[in-house]
């Protein structure tokens, strides 16, 4: 009964903070202010009120409409919100009531941000790779025991895609892939950065390749979505996959 009480408040936590990442998915590539503005209608302008910043409820209660212009409100607030409720639950489920627990939630939480702008604009905010670096940071040196992983692990990856980069002209890995990969590097060791990269390049293949069948969707890959969705899976169950794929030899 604790335990589903505690998983409860990490959900509302995790939504009001997912309500702040609308906002910085809004604002980040416009270069706007995520912190001092009040947020408002896209339309028509209308300051919110605090009620109407209340996650998925205020959504719902309006129908999903501005309550002055009533211009429908997209569907993509609500969705945020909830996917970060339910990210932070199941980090928790999964890894615990631990100090790194809240470190993936906060690095999951950039993740999306990150995700959501890249398939936008095809660019990776700095900001974003530089929180996560910090992330990192603490994480080795609440670890200090196991800081070789972490050092290494922000070097594994970056550098194949570093010299990847140089070799494409940008063209193939963007720099913020490389930085990408290596702040998460240093927050999850080198084993999780190489079975990240594993994952978030078998999804990149299947999904792109099959929004291209379907859509006709042009080559444009943008990496950092399943770079995420790869770091995302390490982060959570590494630990189990790694060690199975090294009992089959
Ligand atoms: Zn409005």
């Amino acid at each position: 009964m604790e335990y589903i009480i505690l998983l409860t408040v990490v959900f509302v936590f995790g939504i009001c903070i997912g309500s702040f990442l609308n906002v910085c998915i809004y604002r980040i590539p416009n270069k706007e202010d995520i912190v001092s503005e009040r947020s408002h209608c896209m339309s028509c302008g209308n300051v919110l009120e605090w009620y109407e910043l209340i996650p998925l409820f205020s959504f719902l209660v309006q129908g999903g409409r501005c309550r002055k212009c009533k211009v429908k409100l997209s569907i993509q607030y609500p969705l945020i919100e909830f996917l970060n409720g339910l990210v932070y639950v199941w980090i928790f489920a999964v890894c615990g009531f631990e100090i790194h627990s809240i470190l993936y939630c906060l690095c999951a939480s950039a993740l999306i941000v990150l995700s959501m702008i890249d398939l936008r604009t095809f660019e990776i905010p700095i900001g974003c790779n530089i929180f996560i670096g910090v992330l990192g940071l603490i994480r080795l040196v609440t670890d200090l025991a196991h800081w070789q992983d972490y050092v290494i692990g922000f070097f594994a990856v970056s550098s194949i895609f570093y010299v990847l980069y140089l070799v494409t002209k940008g063209n193939g890995i963007g720099g913020g892939d490389v930085k990408l990969m290596a702040a998460a590097g240093l927050l999850i060791g080198w084993q999780n950065s190489l079975l990240a990269l594993m994952v978030g390049s078998v999804a990149g293949s299947v999904i792109h390749l099959t929004l291209m069948k379907i859509k006709g969707k042009d080559r444009v890959l943008a990496f950092g979505p399943y770079l995420s969705l790869g770091i995302f899976v390490a982060m959570l169950y590494g630990k189990q996959l790694i060690s199975w794929y090294l009992s089959l030899f």
